[in-house]
This record gives structure tokens, C-alpha cells and sequence, in this order.
């Protein structure tokens, strides 16, 4: 890093809470898949913001969207009705399949929201009594960094040191559906699941998982809410990871990418007989639904149904999966992929998941890596073919 980069990043060490360890990058604009530094230098955007910038940077679209909105109204709170709300959550409803949709900002709130939505719907249509609901949750999970989040974390990292814990979580091991249906009871409210663990490194269960716990939930009267805040929007070849199996959750938690990588917008999508058990006064967020997020999140979702990027996803993923396979054995141990996502496992004896990162970055690559060995690849669903074989012609150099 250059003079002003530096000073830039001493800055933000001296002042930024040291909650995160960033790469050595200052960016300062970017368009599409390219991200430019503040010295000019260009990087090819491997990491989308964990997702959210499925659409890539700047798309002109959804920069219209939100323009136009800018100068209209931009907040209203809940007190009151907008004119975006409404379209926004009819069009996300039917994208899904669903009802109804309850809008919020963060990922960890639709999780948050989704957890009460189960218990309060555990109590008042299931039938559990008082406060004995619990939620069966998988090993490796990663919804989110609020307190009863982290509470159900088996990371030492996001969990330790931030008890006491809410308690009503039950864990199984990931991908294991005779485990889900051992752990049920009379008590359970629902079942949380990523389709495809994100932060765990991009573990996709075993071919015909999901499918079966969508069997066990139904056959249990649990809830299956999928948290497909990082897998769904396209990111995987179809709008949702579920739809890999044909399979339709009682529930969907979405965010990230619904912001168009402008603003936070999350929500969650269920039937009424689901979401109906709210009732007003019990949930909301003073920004969850404001005008300007729903005009941005509307464009989204029809971005979403012309099916365009899903189909994109597809086709570039498998042309991905092929240069990555290429890939084992040279330096590194295991691929997944799934759309235009990857975990590539790092072998140890050319480095670890951050030094890899660090040597792509010095080649104008952008990834991140997790959990020690792997990095994951998730490139805007709007990269070429030509872009993905220069990103793996730089990778295969790092790793030499
Ligand atoms: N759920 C999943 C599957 C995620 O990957 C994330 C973020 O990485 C979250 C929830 C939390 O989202 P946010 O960071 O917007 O709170």
C-alpha cells in the first residue's frame, strides 16, 4: 500500500473499533466487477460483500431506483404507509411463492425476526406451552452477530465471551437428516438451516437433504426456515438454494443482495398462516421497509424474475467448477461449488487461506478468506467467462 492508502488505513486503525482485520485495499470507487484503490489500481471483485453485490457494483438499474427514490421520500418509519411498500412486498411475495413479507434492514434481523416469528407461531397455532419452544439449529452455522445469534454459534470466535446465552437451541450436526428428526420433540417450533453453509466455507449437504428435511418438518408440524441470506438471489444458478432440490421452506430469510448492494434491506417470506401469528406492535425497526430500500429492493426483485442472472449463474458456475477442479492438486485440496460460488481449501503447504488472499490481492484479485484454509469466490453474477479465467490464471499463480 501507497502513501495515501496507508495513511487511510492508520487512520481507521486508530479510530475503527478492531472488529474486523481487512485486507491492505483503500477503495475509493467501483463499477461492475471492478473495484479501484485510491492510487488507481484496478481489482477484480471476488468477494461481492459477502453476496450482497450479486448485481455487481453500480448497477445502473438499481443506481436509477435508488436515484429517483432519493428525491422523492426516503423514510417515513412504519407510522405511516409509503408508496414502495407495497409493490416491493407483492413482488418479493410472489418471487417467493409466498403471502407475506416483513421487511427489515440487517441479515441478522430477518434472523432475529424469523426466530420470534417460530416461537410465537410455536405458541399460538402449534400449541407449545409458555416459553418451551426451541429451534433446532445445525453445527458450522453462521446467521448473524446479535447476542441469541451468537448464542447458538459453535465458532469460539463469534460465540466466547458474549454469554450469558439465550437458551431454546438445539444443534445437529450439518447435512444430517436422520439427526434433525431424532432431535424433534414436542417442543420444536422450527428447523434453521442454511441451504448451503456461507461463513463455514460453501458446505453443500448431501444430494437430497433438504428434500428430506422439508419431509420431516412436514411430518412433525416444525417449521423449516431457510436462512438464504447468502445463498438465495441468484448467487447459486436458481433464485433460492432450495430450489437446487425442488424444495419450498416454510420460511425464507433474505437480505443482502435485496439491497442491491446500495443499502441494508432484508425480510422474511412466509404464508400467513406463518407470518399472520405477528401482530402489530410486537415487531417492526424504525427503518425496516422505508421507501427508499423498497424502491431499490423492488428493482431487485424484478431483476430476479426475468431469470436472467439466475440462468447466468448457472453457466458461468459450471465454467468456474471446471477451472477450479483443474486447481486440486496444485496446491489446493477441495473444491465446492455451487452457481458462481466456491470454497477452495488451501493446501498448507503453500499457506494459509489469508496469505493466498494477500498474494491474489498484490495480482488485483479480491477474496476473503475463512476459517484458516479456505477461501471463498463469489464473484458479482454479472463477470464474464474471461474475467473468471483471469481470476483462476492469478490464482493458479499465488499458489505456485
Ligand atoms: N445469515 C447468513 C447465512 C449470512 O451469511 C449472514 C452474513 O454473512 C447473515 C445471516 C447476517 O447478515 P448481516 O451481516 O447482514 O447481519
Amino acid at each position: 500500500v501507497d502513501d495515501l492508502g496507508a495513511q487511510l488505513i492508520a487512520a481507521e486503525s486508530a479510530h475503527v473499533a478492531h472488529n474486523y482485520h481487512p485486507l491492505p485495499i483503500v477503495a475509493a470507487r467501483a463499477e461492475g466487477v471492478w473495484v479501484t484503490d485510491v492510487e488507481g489500481k484496478r481489482y477484480l471483485d471476488l468477494l461481492s460483500a459477502y453476496s450482497a453485490l450479486n448485481f455487481g457494483h453500480g448497477h445502473p438499474a438499481i443506481l436509477a431506483a435508488a436515484r429517483e427514490q432519493l428525491d422523492r421520500l426516503t423514510l417515513t418509519s412504519r407510522a405511516f404507509h409509503n408508496d414502495k411498500l407495497g409493490p416491493f412486498a407483492t413482488a418479493l411475495a410472489q418471487l417467493c411463492g409466498k403471502d407475506l413479507v416483513l421487511p427489515m434492514n440487517t441479515g441478522a434481523e430477518a434472523v432475529e425476526t424469523g426466530i420470534k416469528v417460530a416461537r410465537a407461531w410455536g405458541y399460538r397455532s402449534k400449541g407449545i406451552a409458555p416459553d418451551a419452544a426451541t429451534i433446532i439449529v445445525a453445527n458450522g452455522n453462521f446467521h448473524g452477530r446479535t447476542t441469541t445469534i451468537v448464542g447458538f454459534s459453535d465458532d469460539p470466535v463469534a460465540h466466547d465471551d458474549f454469554g450469558p446465552y439465550a437458551p431454546g437451541f438445539v444443534h445437529v450436526p450439518y447435512g444430517d437428516a436422520d439427526a434433525i428428526a431424532a432431535a424433534i420433540d414436542e417442543n420444536t417450533a422450527a428447523v434453521l438451516i442454511e441451504p448451503i453453509q456461507g461463513e463455514a466455507g460453501v458446505v453443500i449437504p448431501p444430494e437430497g437433504f433438504l428434500r428430506r428435511v422439508r419431509d420431516i418438518c412436514t411430518e412433525n408440524d416444525v417449521l423449516l426456515i431457510a436462512d438464504e441470506i447468502q445463498s438465495g438471489l441468484g448467487r447459486v444458478g436458481e433464485t433460492f438454494a432450495c430450489d437446487r432440490e425442488g424444495v419450498v421452506p416454510d420460511v425464507y430469510l433474505l437480505g443482502k443482495a435485496l439491497g442491491g448492494g446500495i443499502l441494508p434491506l432484508s425480510a422474511v417470506v412466509a404464508n400467513e398462516d406463518v407470518l399472520g401469528v405477528i401482530r402489530p406492535g410486537e415487531h417492526g425497526s424504525t427503518f425496516g421497509g422505508n421507501p427508499l430500500a423498497t424502491a431499490v429492493g423492488l428493482r431487485v426483485v424484478e431483476m430476479l424474475a426475468s431469470g436472467e442472472f439466475q440462468t447466468r449463474a448457472k453457466a458461468l458456475g459450471e465454467h468456474l467448477a471446471q477451472a477450479l477442479q483443474g486447481l486440486v492438486g496444485h496446491g489446493v485440496t477441495a473444491v465446492r461449488v455451487a452457481g458462481l460460488w466456491a470454497g477452495v481449501d488451501i493446501d498448507p503447504a503453500v499457506g494459509s487461506g489469508r496469505e493466498i488472499a494477500e498474494k491474489l490481492l498484490a495480482r488485483g484479485v479480491l477474496v476473503k478468506d475463512t476459517h484458516g484454509q479456505t477461501i471463498r469466490i463469489a464473484p458479482p453474477l454479472t463477470i464474464r467467462a474471461t474475467e473468471i479465467d483471469w481470476a483462476i490464471e492469478q490464482l493458479r499463480h499465488a499458489l505456485s
